[in-house]
């Protein structure tokens, strides 16, 4: 329905942060311009090539106690999970910094928790909406998410599972037996899992935001193909988005441009240290058996999926500058651990496909949605880091009540672009 004070807003990036909250504007009865200089959900887009998880207790942040241990090992082991290329640490120190003093105690650890559980608690079915409603329901699969540890005490040490168990989030111990009868293939050092029961996973996260667009344009939603470059203001009041094609006429606009933001949110007045942490994902064709649901192996930290392609290996952080080229060997590291996983697996090297993008991300595990400082009609939605994809349909919710001058649904404190002043 059209309400009478409709606003035409600007959304800036068509990734799956992008996506979700164009359709919420559209749905509050605004009309919506899609501003993306590529294809929605392509290969340039974080949104493309993720780790495929749906997981509702996607609620630790990546800095915990105790990780300025680990540095010296980020910038010394270039084969770890979690490496730092040395000549682009004079650029990424700040943020190094915050990162680590983000996660330096667990009360500031557990509060982040709670806070990305607003984020994640409902998303599984969000995103099962989302889907029916672009037609394409085949394309989340509810099977199941299950972390393979090498035995059971390594679960118990990870704290993150006794606080899945306070938010209520469903999950299953799955011990040997079971574990080998569910799946046969797996490497005999896993020997216990946690299988996260109401997880799900994308079997082609890059149709997925395609369909999510065309869903958008049925809707009346227009797009222009090009990159939004700034904005246009008149007495702080949105006049355009400036893009490389020209300006495009708006009253409101999202920032919804992934590792693309920093410069616009800047625009708009706010500094936010946004850095891409790379990540990288390998697909082998026709590896010789199905998985029974997403994977995650304690000593890989990566995703594996079952994907329209076929088995997807997702994961690696590596901190190097937005520009730097891939180092494939970090594809080779996901091999190497899916070979261990899964010592039958079948890799024709020659049909494998390697992927490299960037994860947006600020250094507390939150991202940014609020309006910007220096305008009322300019709103941030981005800095999702390794969870984007569970935190899409949430993050476009309350963008679109703010857009819509609506109450957000809780708190939006912990999400401003100022905690960074
Ligand atoms: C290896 C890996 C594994 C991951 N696994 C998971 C997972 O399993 N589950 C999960 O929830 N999350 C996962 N993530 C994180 C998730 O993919 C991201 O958080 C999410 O995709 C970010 O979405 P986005 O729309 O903000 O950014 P993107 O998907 O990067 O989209 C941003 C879009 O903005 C466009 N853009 C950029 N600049 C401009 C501009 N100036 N003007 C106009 N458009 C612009 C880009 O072209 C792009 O299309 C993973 C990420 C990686 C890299």
């Amino acid at each position: 329905m059209a309400a009478s004070s409709a606003s035409h807003v600007a959304v800036i990036g068509a990734g799956i942060v992008g996506l979700a909250a164009a359709l919420e504007i559209q749905r509050a009865g605004h009309r919506v311009v899609l501003i993306e200089p590529d294809e929605p959900g392509g290969r340039q887009s974080a949104s493309y090539g993720n780790g495929c998880w749906l997981n509702p207790g996607a609620i630790m942040p990546i800095s915990l106690p105790g990780l300025w241990r680990k540095v010296p090992g980020f910038l010394l082991d270039p084969t770890g999970p979690f490496v730092i290329r040395w000549r682009d640490l004079p650029r990424l120190a700040g943020w190094l910094l915050d990162f680590v003093l983000a996660g330096r105690n667990w009360q500031l650890v557990e509060a982040c928790a709670r806070t990305r559980f607003q984020l994640c608690k409902d998303a599984v079915g969000e995103h099962i909406a989302l889907a029916d409603e672009a037609g394409v329901p085949e394309l989340i699969r509810r099977e199941g998410l299950m972390y393979v540890y090498l035995d059971r005490s390594e679960f118990l040490a990870e704290r993150v599972w006794r606080m899945r168990r306070e938010f209520g989030v469903a999950f299953s111990e799955v011990g040997e037996a079971e574990l080998r009868s569910m799946q046969p293939e797996l490497g005999e050092r896993y020997r216990f899992g946690a299988r996260l029961d109401g997880g799900a996973y994308v079997v082609d996260p890059g149709a997925y935001c395609r369909a999510l667009a065309e869903l958008a344009l049925r809707r009346g939603a227009e797009r222009v193909t090009a990159r939004a470059t700034g904005f246009d203001f008149a007495d702080g009041r949105l006049r355009a988005v400036l893009t490389e094609a020209g300006p495009v006429a708006c009253d409101k606009a999202v920032i919804a441009a992934g590792i693309g933001s920093g410069e616009l949110a800047r625009q708009a007045g706010d500094r936010v240290p946004l850095i891409s942490e790379r990540g990288y994902n390998v697909v082998i064709p026709e590896p010789g058996f199905d998985i029974p649901c997403g994977l995650m192996p304690s000593d890989g930290l990566m995703g594996v999926v079952a994907t329209r392609q076929g088995l997807r290996l997702a994961g690696q952080v590596e901190l190097a500058d937005v520009g730097a080229p891939p180092d494939w060997r970090r594809t080779e590291i996901l091999l190497g651990f899916a070979r261990q996983m899964f010592p039958k697996l079948k890799i024709d090297e020659s049909r494998l496909d390697r992927w490299m993008g960037h994860r947006p991300s600020t250094p507390d595990g939150l991202p940014c949605i609020g309006v910007s400082s220096g305008s009322a009609d300019v709103f941030h939605c981005f800095g999702h880091s390794h969870t984007g994809l569970i935190q899409a349909p949430s993050s476009g919710r309350l963008v679109a009540a703010l857009v819509a001058g609506a109450a957000p649904p809780f708190d939006l404190a912990p999400f401003s672009a100022g905690r960074f002043r």
